[in-house]
């Protein structure tokens, strides 16, 4: 009975058949990128000069090294599939039995002997939508024929040749040699005739002297040239990244101007900061708790309300207002806890923002943020010497 599954070698042939393949298709383009490069070079001018060899190398991880390290780092993921995917077919055909005992399609007897299980599509017109299913073939001991079904007892049906001129159903006639089929089909209608020659004698490999030497190059067997081509690529990748960062900088220049100059008032400048407006306002004894130092920092701040005739509500809300608008320009936030009032004793927490990343949201916050400057040409300095780094983002010369 046929199985799908084979040995391990068979998927490492066939995998690297592939990549060798793709590399012998593609090299030409680089080869030829290179002498017309080395044509017009001037004169004097090496090839080797650290200009071109990173214009060369850009050019060829492009047309073939990127494809190459994504083949040698998907390799064992994808023989892994195709395994699974064979060993798979082979249970469902191990595990397929026939629903109810068949009747001979030409003599409509029983007794029928199955010779081979199969996956076939079962829709003839959507070849690889439907999932294979098994197709059992039955030989009838009273007639000798052969006999075709579905697992779930439906006889297979062959779809009828038509002919190419009338559409009628053709009959046909089949002839075998040792290495061909040969079907001759006849219309009945308007005896045009025609045949079909299939070639079931073992395919000739052509011989491929130099398929291993190139496996061993293009599958990256060799590690110095492997490591060669991913530094290549971690260069690309980090030149993009940095390409990104520095747009990114010049794109939200007015957030980054914003956060430099920002006010940073260390713990002890809080003082003088917050406590002359509160007195102002009749908020007396301020003072500073002991910092509580984590990722972040945060103090905790106390005052005593000195106007007898402001209620709870109002010395919390007035007490609130204060503090945010003081710090306003500042890197410290009021937290959300809020503040809370005993008796005219009251206490609150702030923040400290340091990270970029921190100071740039609340920078963003801001009302007082000036506008995007969109008129600025930084990007356009270039004399036109842009190349396009494997992922897409320009690269500037
Ligand atoms: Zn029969
Ligand atoms: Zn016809």
């Amino acid at each position: 009975m046929y199985t799908h599954l084979k040995e391990r070698h068979y998927y490492e042939d066939l995998y690297d058949r592939f990549t060798v393949d793709y590399a012998r298709d593609h090299i030409g383009y680089y080869d030829k990128f290179h002498d017309e490069f080395k044509e017009k070079l001037p004169k004097g001018e090496k090839i080797d000069r650290p200009g071109n060899a990173f214009l060369l190398n850009i050019f060829y991880m492009q047309t073939i090294g990127n494809e190459l390290l994504r083949r040698y780092e998907n390799r064992e993921q994808q023989i892994t599939e195709w395994i699974a995917r064979d060993e798979s077919k082979d249970d469902q055909i191990a595990a397929a039995r026939l629903h109810e005992e068949p009747l001979c399609s030409h003599c409509k007897k029983q007794g029928l002997r199955i010779i081979d299980k199969s996956l076939m599509h079962r829709r003839e017109n959507s070849k690889y939508d439907d999932p294979e299913e098994v197709l059992f073939m039955l030989k009838c001991p009273h007639c000798d024929k052969n006999s075709a079904f579905w697992e779930d007892g439906t006889a297979w049906k062959a779809k009828p040749t038509l002919c190419p001129k009338c559409s009628t159903e053709v009959t046909h006639k089949t002839t075998e040699s040792k290495r061909f089929i040969t079907i001759r089909y006849n219309c009945p209608k308007c005896k045009h005739s025609f045949k079909e020659k299939l070639n079931i004698g073992a395919k000739e490999e052509k011989p491929d002297p130099d398929f291993e030497k190139d496996r061993a190059h293009y599958c990256l067997h060799d590690k110095e040239f492997r490591d060669h081509l991913f530094a290549i690529r971690q260069g690309f990748k980090d030149m993009a990244r940095l390409g990104r960062e520095m747009k990114e900088k010049q794109d939200n220049k007015h957030i980054y101007d914003a956060v430099k100059e920002m006010k940073k008032p260390k713990i002890a400048e809080l003082i003088p900061l917050l406590s002359e407006p509160l007195e102002k306002a009749g908020y007396i004894e301020f003072h500073l708790d002991k910092p509580e130092m984590g990722r972040d920092v945060y103090v905790g701040f106390s005052c005593l309300d000195s106007k007898s005739d402001r209620n709870d509500y109002d010395s919390r809300k007035t007490l609130k207002k204060l503090v945010e608008s003081a710090l306003e320009e500042t890197n410290w936030r009021l937290m959300s806890d809020g503040i809370s009032y005993r008796l005219g004793y009251l206490n609150g927490r702030v923040k400290a923002y340091e990270g970029e990343e921190d100071l740039k949201k609340l920078v963003m916050k801001s009302k007082k943020l000036k506008p995007k400057q969109t008129s600025s040409k930084g990007t356009d300095k270039s004399d036109g010497r842009t190349l396009k780094a494997p992922d897409g983002t320009e690269i500037i010369l």
